[in-house]
């Protein structure tokens, strides 16, 4: 069989029944797995390009603007208030089922940041609107594990 093959009609198609094992190690890579660290100790950071003053939250490696290099010297803690942009509420999950009660979804600019992070909104009774002050609420210590769901959600600021 040569190396490259061209199939013209469909009785040509062959198959081979059986499976491969198939196995990884999902990395968040190095700033993203920096960052989740940063949410297990109940900090959240940025990084500051310093060509262009923008911040990126989650921290990242490359200034998607300039192109520059985020290194060391450009990350800088952001929040934990911050200012909703946006929100709405999810009342179909992804695998279909309806959500009861619905989840609220915010777009938040965190205090010192450019960039908007997305994540859980509590709805605490507050009128949600844009302008809102939010804060973030980060799960107790010993729950958290380096993700993003050590964050658990923003909530109004009282
Ligand atoms: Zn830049």
């Amino acid at each position: 069989m040569p190396l490259k093959e061209r199939i013209s009609h469909i009785d040509e198609v062959r198959s081979w029944q059986g499976s491969i094992r198939l196995e990884g190690v999902y990395t968040a890579g190095v700033a993203g797995e920096r960052w989740l660290r940063g949410l297990q100790e109940g900090r959240i950071y940025g990084t500051r390009c310093p060509r262009c003053r923008y911040t990126y939250v989650p921290a990242r490696l490359f200034c998607e603007r300039c192109f520059g290099h985020l290194d060391e010297a450009t990350w800088v803690e952001v929040g934990p208030q911050g200012t909703l942009t946006s929100w709405t509420r999810v009342h179909v999950a992804l695998d279909g089922q309806r959500l009861s009660p619905p989840r609220c979804i915010g777009l938040v600019r965190l205090d010192g940041a450019d960039a908007l992070l997305v994540h859980d909104l509590l709805e605490d009774g507050t009128p949600l609107r844009v302008g809102l002050r939010v804060e973030a609420v980060f799960r107790p210590p010993a729950e958290r594990v380096g993700s993003i769901r050590d964050l658990a959600y923003f909530r109004p600021v009282p």
